[in-house]
Formats: C-alpha cells, sequence, structure tokens
C-alpha cells in the first residue's frame, strides 16, 4: 500500500549551521516517537551529507530540492543526480513551482531529472500544480495533466512506482492560502484517475500524493484526512521542528 509522508522544503533558508541545529531539533522531538508516516527533510545541497549523517539511525530520511539535468562535466555551478546520492540523500524534490518558474525549467528539462535522478538510485518527489489564473479559469486539470504528460508519463510502470507525486497549487505555496480539503481531494482524486489511466490501478494505489501549499498543524488533518491525500510537502512549517512535528502528528 502508498505510504503517508511528510516531507518538508527548506527552499533557499538556514545557514549550514543553522541547518544542523534544525535537524537535530526535529531528530530530538522524534526521538522515541513512531510516526504514523514517512519523514523527510528537503534541505540545500550543502547541508545534505552533514544531515543526512545526522540523522542516520533515525526516522528521518533527507532529499534535495533539486537536481542538474546533466550526468557530469562543464556545467559550472550544478549539482547532479550521482552527487546527490552520494551524500546519503535518497529523495530528491524536482518540478517545483519556484524553479518552473524563476529558473525556467520546462517539461524536457524535468523528464531528464527525473530520469537521472532514478538512474542513481533517488526517488523523485515530483510536483505538479496550477497558477492562479489557472485555477481560476478552471484549467488546474488540464494543468497537471500536461505537467505529467510532459516529464513523467514516459517513464515505465517500474520507475513511475519509484515517484512521490506532490500536488501544489502554486496560488497556495506560501501565500497563507490554502486549498480547501475539498478542492485538494478533488484534484488528487483526478490525478490519481490519470495514473490509474496510464499505468492501472496498482501502480495508483500504491502512488503517494502529497499535498503543498501553506499546510501546517491546523490546517493538515482536514487535509490528510481524505481518501487521496497521502500527507504534504511543507515549505515554511518546515522550518521549526516543533509546527513540522504538529503536521506530522496529524497522522
Ligand atoms: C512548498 O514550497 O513546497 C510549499 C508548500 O511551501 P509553503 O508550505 O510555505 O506554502
Amino acid at each position: 500500500m502508498r505510504k503517508n509522508i511528510v516531507a518538508g522544503n527548506w527552499k533557499m533558508n538556514k545557514t549550514l549551521q543553522e541547518g544542523v541545529a534544525l535537524a537535530t531539533d526535529l531528530k530530538n522531538i522524534l526521538n522515541g516517537t513512531k510516526p504514523n508516516c514517512e519523514v523527510i527533510i528537503g534541505t540545500p545541497f550543502i547541508h545534505l551529507a552533514t544531515v543526512a549523517e545526522l540523522v542516520k539511525g533515525s526516522v528521518i530520511k533527507v532529499s534535495a530540492e533539486n537536481c542538474a539535468d546533466k550526468a557530469s562535466g562543464a556545467y559550472t555551478g550544478e549539482v547532479s543526480a550521482a552527487m546527490v546520492k552520494s551524500t546519503g540523500a535518497e529523495f530528491c524534490i524536482i518540478g517545483h513551482s519556484e524553479r518552473r518558474a524563476y529558473y525556467h525549467e520546462t517539461y524536457d528539462i524535468l523528464k531528464d531529472k527525473v530520469q537521472l535522478a532514478l538512474e542513481n538510485g533517488l526517488q523523485p518527489i515530483f510536483c505538479i500544480g496550477e497558477v492562479k489564473e489557472e485555477r481560476e479559469a478552471n484549467k488546474q486539470n488540464a494543468v497537471v495533466k500536461a505537467q505529467l504528460e510532459g516529464s513523467v508519463f514516459n517513464l515505465n510502470a517500474e520507475d513511475f512506482g519509484k515517484i512521490v507525486l506532490a500536488y501544489e497549487p502554486v496560488w497556495a505555496i506560501g501565500t497563507g492560502l490554502t486549498a480547501t480539503p475539498e478542492q485538494a481531494q478533488e484534484i488528487h482524486a483526478y490525478i490519481r484517475s490519470l495514473v490509474t489511466e496510464k499505468y492501472g490501478k496498482e501502480v495508483a494505489d500504491n502512488c503517494s500524493i502529497l499535498y503543498g501549499g501553506s499546510c501546517k498543524g491546523s490546517n493538515a488533518k482536514g487535509l490528510f484526512s481524505n481518501p487521496d491525500i497521502d500527507g504534504g510537502l511543507i515549505g515554511g512549517a518546515s522550518l521549526k521542528a516543533e509546527d513540522f512535528k504538529a503536521i506530522i502528528d496529524a497522522f
């Protein structure tokens, strides 16, 4: 059966020392507990090796927030999927709306990143979601369908089975606006129906689909209690151990 997951996305926050302090706080606060979900923290590249070592033996797993669309070579400043894997990270967020919008990551670039992450033994957390104008024009279903078709529906069923999907309405990210549980459930069910159509019921039933967008302790339970919402991708509320724990506790 599919896993429930609460995954943090620190974005471009925290120096290395601050990140170590946050990971230590989270490790301590979760120590001796048995969360009813997988717990992942997505950190900037420079934190990965240190944080992965720090959380070893705990319930916490580590994710990168991005990886390069090339395997290796003369790409100054880039970090490859193989490099990410070598830090001890197990996941890689790919296709976050901030990367699509600010770094012009196209469907094809994201397709290459997903492929490289999988080839290097990382599980992609693949983000999809519509912007405000698309929601207002009731185009959200067409948008997520195109995003899936453009970057991940090329995979065979075995590889697709390794992917975690994250539905993140862009209008809800960092804005304090959250999709209602009904809005989120409706589109999560639609996303799962697309996976069923493409890969069949078993793959779709096993696919974890996370919600992201101003998720916090106070609204997590309402979101996660829906049949097609298998957890959350958490930005702002992942930056304090107690806030993140409150979301984990929603399961
Ligand atoms: C995100 O960036 O993935 C996110 C969901 O951010 P926030 O929780 O801050 O809206």
